[in-house]
């Protein structure tokens, strides 16, 4: 480390347990487990991360990090319930029913690979281990993003070993990267993407200089795996605060690099005066961060569906003037090759994109109201957000109120009225008769 560093870690700062206002009332009984047993074994234990800034926020922590000076085999013979993972940085995941506490080993890399948790290999796997550089504490710091997530909880006596004025930023509500931003962004570009999450989900101001580099290094997004972009647009817009998660994003012009031709449409939407664009797309966010408030799902796949909305039509439209296809094959054709671009960026798994292709298709539907076809929506299993869009098309000014009205109060009738109110109600006697009077088929043997 060279010593101008603007946060170069001294010797690190205990702040003891009067002096904080972590309480293990607020640690996970799982969590405090595996902090014990550590320390009985004769090893250091540590709450990091998330969950030591989660608490002195008074916000109760998503999962609980640990890290140890022991090694991850030190680690798994203590636990009977742990599991070495990871395919070039060894971490231990020891299960508690469905809690999963991730102890890693104190280390002093700096390979943003190694943080890679997603793409974990089993160790059984035969694949030869990279020898794994251990450190000490003050080595791990290091290799954390933000002075927010580099705070350690000692189970010893309950203090906090601070190496980086953590708290203080905390306490300013400031989000800081330690050491040289442009650097740290540069290792690992996805810590760009953290950056506008945790501002918006922790309500923080970016530094500014942590916050210059992140325009001017944006297409160094491009260099990130597309898995890896969906699993970080996930934990931004499932939050509970995607609406401001995008506002940074925005900001910071790294929207552009996840979803550009999204994107275009909301630049072209402001220059040719179009601002119910923006308002459609943030009407969806809020939505979605009301759903997590109000603990009720939410899918990644509404989202995008919404993002592709537009460049989705606008492409459509242009196949269907300049090439004479049907709205309905214009619609197939324009979405199947966005998705396939999109996908070369951030990549969405099948059983998301899947639906989602469904539920664009469906949106051409809504304008039929009678007939036994336009029924059947109503049983689709993508119909409630395919309806949720569809209403969320009226700010586009795609779908009049009336239609919208129709569809919200259709579903709130029982199914007799529902044929009535389709026309279908004939259809649906004959049905019923023919159903009736159909003999039961003999099943053919075979010989
Ligand atoms: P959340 O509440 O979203 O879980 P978190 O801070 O716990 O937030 P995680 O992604 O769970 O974030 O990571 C745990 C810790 O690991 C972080 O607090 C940080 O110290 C470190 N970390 C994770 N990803 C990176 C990264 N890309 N670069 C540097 N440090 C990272
Ligand atoms: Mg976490």
């Amino acid at each position: 480390m060279s010593s101008d560093k603007p946060n170069k870690p001294n010797a690190a700062e205990i702040i003891s347990r009067p002096a904080h206002t972590v309480s293990r009332d607020n640690i996970s009984d799982a969590a405090l487990k595996v902090l014990y047993r550590l320390k009985k074994g004769g090893y250091q234990g540590y709450l990091v991360g998330g969950s030591v800034r989660d608490l002195l926020l008074k916000k109760s922590p998503k999962d609980f990090d640990v890290a140890t000076d022991a090694t991850p085999d030190e680690v798994h013979k203590l636990f009977r319930n742990s599991r070495v993972i990871g395919r070039r940085f060894r971490l231990v995941h020891v299960r508690f029913g469905r809690e999963i506490i991730e102890v890693a080993t104190f280390r002093s890399s700096a390979d943003p690979d190694n943080d890679d948790h997603d793409h974990e290999v089993s160790e059984g796997t035969g694949r030869v281990l990279r020898d794994n550089v251990y450190g000490t504490l003050e080595d791990d710091v290091w290799r954390r993003d933000f002075t927010a997530n580099a705070l350690y909880y000692n189970i010893a006596d309950f203090s906090i070993r601070d190496c980086v004025d953590g708290v203080a930023d905390i306490k300013q509500r400031t989000l800081r990267m330690l050491g040289d931003p442009e650097t740290r962004y540069r290792e690992d570009p996805v810590r760009m993407l953290r950056a506008a999450r945790f501002a918006a989900k922790l309500e923080f101001t970016i530094h500014p200089d942590t916050a210059e580099p992140l325009p001017r290094l944006a297409e160094l997004l491009r260099d990130v795996p597309p898995a890896r972009l969906f699993d970080e647009f996930c934990k931004i817009f499932q939050s509970g605060h995607a609406l401001e998660g995008f506002r940074h994003l925005r900001q910071f012009r790294l929207f552009r690099h996840l979803y550009p031709e999204t994107a275009q449409w909301l630049d072209e939407g402001v220059e040719k005066n179009h601002p119910e664009r923006l308002e459609f797309i943030e009407q969806a966010l809020r939505n979605t961060d009301e759903r997590v408030a109000e603990g009720r799902p939410v899918t990644p796949m509404f989202l995008v569906g919404v993002f592709l909305w537009g460049p989705m039509t606008h492409d459509a439209r242009r196949l269907q003037e300049a090439e004479g296809y049907t709205e309905l094959q214009a619609g197939n054709i324009a979405a199947d090759s966005l998705v396939q671009r999109t996908n070369d960026i951030v990549f969405m798994p099948k059983r998301f994109s899947y639906p989602m292709r469904e539920m664009l298709q469906l949106q051409p539907k809504f304008n039929r109201t009678k007939g036994k076809r336009a029924m059947s929506m109503l049983g689709h299993p993508r119909f409630r957000a395919a309806y949720d869009l569809m209403l969320l098309r009226q700010i586009l000014g795609e779908v009049d109120a009336t239609t919208a009205d129709w569809w919200t109060e259709i579903q709130t009738k029982p199914e007799a009225e529902q044929a009535r109110a389709f026309g279908a109600a004939k259809a649906a006697k004959e049905d019923a008769e023919n159903a009736a009077r159909r003999r039961p088929r003999r099943r053919r043997r075979k010989t």
